[in-house]
């Protein structure tokens, strides 16, 4: 499948008073057409400003995007007028988050709310988008959809509104649809039931997803395809089989092997020994050399290059696996 989405060296800097905190840091990867990539790592490793960055949402300090490209369809979003985003904005790539209450507005209807973007960016006149919002209710899975276009959302439900997000996000068809933590808030029945009309949308739709999650559980059920992020950086992609088959970063290993820990705080579902590094003073070796149980020198000298191993389509940031490498 062609890709849709190419990341190339994305670097991500926030100006704090500590310093410049490098949260996306010289990261590749590419989302392919009508496939579901999983992004996964703890809080603060880079994931959501990685999809922040793609929608154009850092644009003003104390973020900054320091370099690389990021291609849409071939074109780089980084380069593109403030018009021309808009445009791709909302209807060629959407996005939902964890909390669909904090995204709704409260004053206004359920389909107003659907409606808006489907007047704007497909130019359709109220009656046709009101049609449009009602089929859309009814595609993700509410049923009595009139009665629900002219509800307010606190009238509806954590699940119900999740879905409502979905609706809007779908409402003009993306190419893309970002969803960071969509399920997070959610109890562990909806959580299932949304991700499944995640995953029937994409069927249906052809749409690509990105999924930005710190559950393994969630990658299982949803990915293609799966890049894992730590300390800003990708130190690891695969198909998502291989990937829990096979792990080949010592982080990643960590990830599979801990067990979930039930009610602790979210971000810290996963435990594995020791800290990440603080963001301000990262050096140039491998981040997570300090909590690595096969550390070698060389890894607090110097940072592991992210490439292919032999095998195919796996890649790896890692020192242990320079002799895998395919041959360039
Ligand atoms: Fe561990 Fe070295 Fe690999 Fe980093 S590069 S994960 S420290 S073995
Ligand atoms: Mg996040």
């Amino acid at each position: 499948a062609k890709n849709v989405v190419e990341f190339r060296n994305l670097k991500t800097h926030f100006h704090t008073s500590d310093g410049i905190v490098k949260a996306v840091d010289d990261v590749s990867f590419s989302i392919r057409e009508g496939e579901t990539l999983c992004v996964v790592g703890e809080s603060g490793c880079g994931k959501s400003v990685t999809a922040m960055s793609l929608m154009r949402l850092i644009e003003t300090p104390p973020g900054k995007i320091a370099g690389g490209e990021i291609l849409f369809e071939g074109k780089d979003i980084l380069k593109m007028s403030k018009r021309d985003m808009s445009l791709i904005r909302g209807n060629e790539i959407s996005i939902i988050f964890q909390e669909p209450m904090s995204s709704l507005n409260p004053v206004l209807t359920i389909g107003e709310q659907i409606t808006e973007p489907i007047i704007l960016h497909l130019l359709m006149n109220r009656k046709e988008a009101r049609l449009k919002a009602i089929e859309l209710i009814n595609l993700v899975g509410i049923p009595r959809a009139e009665k629900i276009y002219d509800s307010f959302p606190h009238e509806l439900s954590g699940g119900m509104r999740q879905r409502i997000m979905i609706a809007i996000a779908l409402s003009c068809n993306p190419k893309l649809l970002i969803a960071d933590e969509p399920t997070t808030a959610l109890d562990v029945t909806i959580q299932a039931q949304i991700l499944d009309l995640m995953r029937e949308i994409k069927n249906k739709m052809n749409t690509s997803i990105m999924l930005i999650t710190h559950d393994l559980g969630v990658v299982a059920e949803m990915a293609d395809y799966v890049v894992v992020m730590y300390a800003g950086k990708v130190i690891e992609e695969a198909p998502v089989l291989e990937l829990f088959k096979e792990p080949k970063h010592p982080y990643t290993q960590g990830l599979l092997k801990a067990k979930p820990i039930i009610n602790q705080e979210k971000d810290r579902l996963y435990s594995i020994p020791g800290q990440v590094p603080n963001p301000v003073d990262l050096e140039d070796n491998c981040h997570f050399h300090a909590r690595c149980e096969f550390c070698m020198d060389i890894c607090k000298a110097k940072q592991p290059p992210f490439r292919s191993l032999a095998n195919g389509e796996h890649k790896v940031a890692c020192w242990l696996y320079e002799e895998e490498r395919e041959v360039q």
